[in-house]
């Protein structure tokens, strides 16, 4: 699928503009491994592009199943599923609604793969490096007793 990352201005021009290997043809690559495989060295390029959020922006790649090289991200179907050095998640946009798993790790992994920024429970549990104390049913709790 063919895009173009509009520059943001006359005089900007980004190294990817016009080049059809952020977005590759699909006889290219069958799956997602030969994709990252094929986008891999092209993600750097992405690291100090001042337009990445104006790229998603433009790309919308998840809502467009996007497959390639956008906005310091690689993407296959819509998902993520590689991050330039460096990237931001306010540079992505904001989550369409909160999920029964934000606050735990799965809910940082839904935000990571859907190209969406954490909401504030799955950003704290991010900054404080920890995960949430989990239940665990062991042989004593399961022994009922009498
Ligand atoms: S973020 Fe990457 S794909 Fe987007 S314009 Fe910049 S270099 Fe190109
Ligand atoms: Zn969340």
């Amino acid at each position: 699928m063919a895009y173009s990352a509009l520059p943001a201005t006359e005089a900007f021009m980004p190294v990817c503009y016009r080049n059809l290997a952020f977005a590759p043809s699909e006889r290219r690559y069958s799956d997602r491994s030969s994709l990252l495989k094929l986008c891999l060295n092209l993600l750097p390029t992405c690291g100090p592009c001042p337009v990445r959020a104006r790229c998603i922006y433009q790309v919308r790649p998840r809502p467009s199943k996007f497959d390639g090289v956008a906005g310091g991200r690689i993407w296959f179907g819509g998902d993520v599923i590689a991050t330039v050095d460096g990237a931001d998640d306010r540079e992505l946009p904001l989550p369409l609604n909160a999920r029964d798993i934000c606050g735990t790790s799965r809910g940082i992994d839904e935000h990571y793969t859907r190209g969406e920024r954490y909401c504030d429970d799955c950003r704290a549990l991010k900054n404080s490096g920890t995960e949430p104390v989990q239940l665990q049913l062991t042989a004593s709790t399961l022994t009922t007793e009498g």
